[in-house]
């Protein structure tokens, strides 16, 4: 059984006053908070073995070394990706798609064509547009219905040989609707072009498996999933992270210098130059371990829980509007309410002790697409409860009465 006050105490921010109240944290689409064997892991580094990885014969360093690949290991079982060095470390989400379009730069050229969708976190807009710009390549967008779903009759039609690379979220981050990957990425396969899925949205809610999905890249950001920020990773078949050119030049990333010339280090160093965040890629594992003791199962079905509660008891708020209606969401809610700013209601919620996102969640072209300036973003973990969905509601119904 999911006991939820056992999991709480594992989480020593969660228990504080903001303005006098209880906190209520509902902003996890942001960043998650961090459980105490996360916090151990990170000082347990800094007292014991702080050191770099990979070059020193020292104890210290080799210590450092076999704990950071030994997270890579449990990375790569956690996504069952075929081997480990599929498994990049990076600095998170952002970085894990630039890499790769920067990568694919040298592989696209004029008259290409890469697609997006339209429900994309800016980190996924700017760097296509700047691979376009650079190559000639097109950008294609895979519009959306007023739902929130993709369009996948478009996305359909659009696809052809000319497209080279389909990059979609997993999950929005703005409207935490589920895209539907599996069509996506067998589709963009039968005309020839890789999948890149961004997966910093889904990870927190689902496991994925990235042989079972046959997904040629896939990112995440620790910070989302009870880690640190500051790291992430990238996944990529073998066959692909081999035709990429590095993203970096630097330490680590090298097999012999001269110069004349350099050769690079095989996979991941290839990817890797300079001293990572070490402690992260190690925190990251026991965050993952931490999640999965839990089990993703167990944590999809009681945040579907609070997801429906929370939604139901939303909807019957008098001039309430949730954004994003389809029936594959994660426990993400996307609201304004009829004449009330977002913002308004955000800095209200917050002298309340409530902890919401406002504005456009770095997804301007869904806000313009339903024309507004933004939304408000309660976004739940596994570590809410159905009490804070009521503080939730009464708060919200206060700002009501105060800016009506
Ligand atoms: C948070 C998020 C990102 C960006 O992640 P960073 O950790 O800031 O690099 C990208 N895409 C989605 C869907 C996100 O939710």
């Amino acid at each position: 059984m999911f006991k939820v006050e056992d999991i709480r105490k594992d989480f020593p921010i969660l228990d504080q006053k903001i303005h006098g109240r209880p906190l209520v944290y509902l902003d996890n689409a942001a960043t998650s908070q961090t459980p105490q064997v996360v916090i151990d892991a990170i000082v347990e580094y800094y007292q014991n073995y702080n050191a770099n990885i990979h070059r020193g014969v020292h104890t210290l360093s080799q210590i450092a070394t076999d704990k950071y690949e030994e997270a890579r290991i449990k990375i790569q079982k956690h996504f069952n990706a075929n081997k480990p060095y599929e498994i990049i470390f990076t600095s998170g989400t952002t970085q894990s798609i630039n890499l790769v379009a920067s990568g694919f730069a040298s592989l696209i050229s004029e008259g290409d064509e890469i697609m997006i969708s339209a429900l994309e976190h800016h980190s996924n807009i700017v760097p296509w547009q700047m691979l376009c710009e650079k190559t000639g390549a097109t950008l294609q967008v895979i519009p959306m219905a007023v739902e929130g779903n993709l369009r996948m009759d478009v996305f359909h039609e659009l696809l052809n040989s000319k497209t080279k690379l389909v990059f979609c979220n997993h999950v929005s981050n703005a409207l935490g609707i589920v895209n539907p990957i599996e069509e996506i990425i067998s589709a963009a396969h039968n005309v020839g072009a890789a999948v890149l899925i961004d997966g910093a949205q889904a990870t927190p809610h689902i496991k994925p498996d990235v042989q079972a999905l046959d997904v040629d890249f896939y990112v995440a950001s620790a910070h989302k999933l009870c880690g640190p920020t500051g790291v992430g990773m990238l996944y990529g078949k073998q066959e692909w992270l081999e035709k990429l050119p590095p993203y970096q030049g630097g330490g680590e990333m090298i097999e012999t210098v001269t110069f004349e010339k350099t050769t690079y280090a095989g996979l991941p160093h290839k990817f890797e130059a300079g001293t990572p965040n070490i402690c992260g890629g190690i925190a990251f594992g026991v965050a993952l371990d931490y999640m999965n003791a839990i089990g993703f199962e167990a944590i999809r079905n009681y945040e579907n829980e609070l997801l429906g509660d929370a939604t139901e008891k939303l909807l019957q708020i008098d001039g309430l509007k949730i954004y994003g209606n389809t029936s594959e969401k994660t426990a993400v809610i996307s609201f304004n309410i009829e004449g009330i700013h977002p913002y308004d209601i955000g800095a209200i919620l917050d002298k309340l002790g409530i902890a919401v996102r406002t504005g456009h969640h770095c997804a301007q072209p869904i806000m313009d697409f339903y024309q507004i300036p933004g939304t408000v973003r309660a976004s739940f973990s596994f570590y809410n409860t159905k009490e804070e969905v009521d503080r939730l509601i009464e708060g919200i119904q206060k700002a009501k009465l105060m800016l009506c």
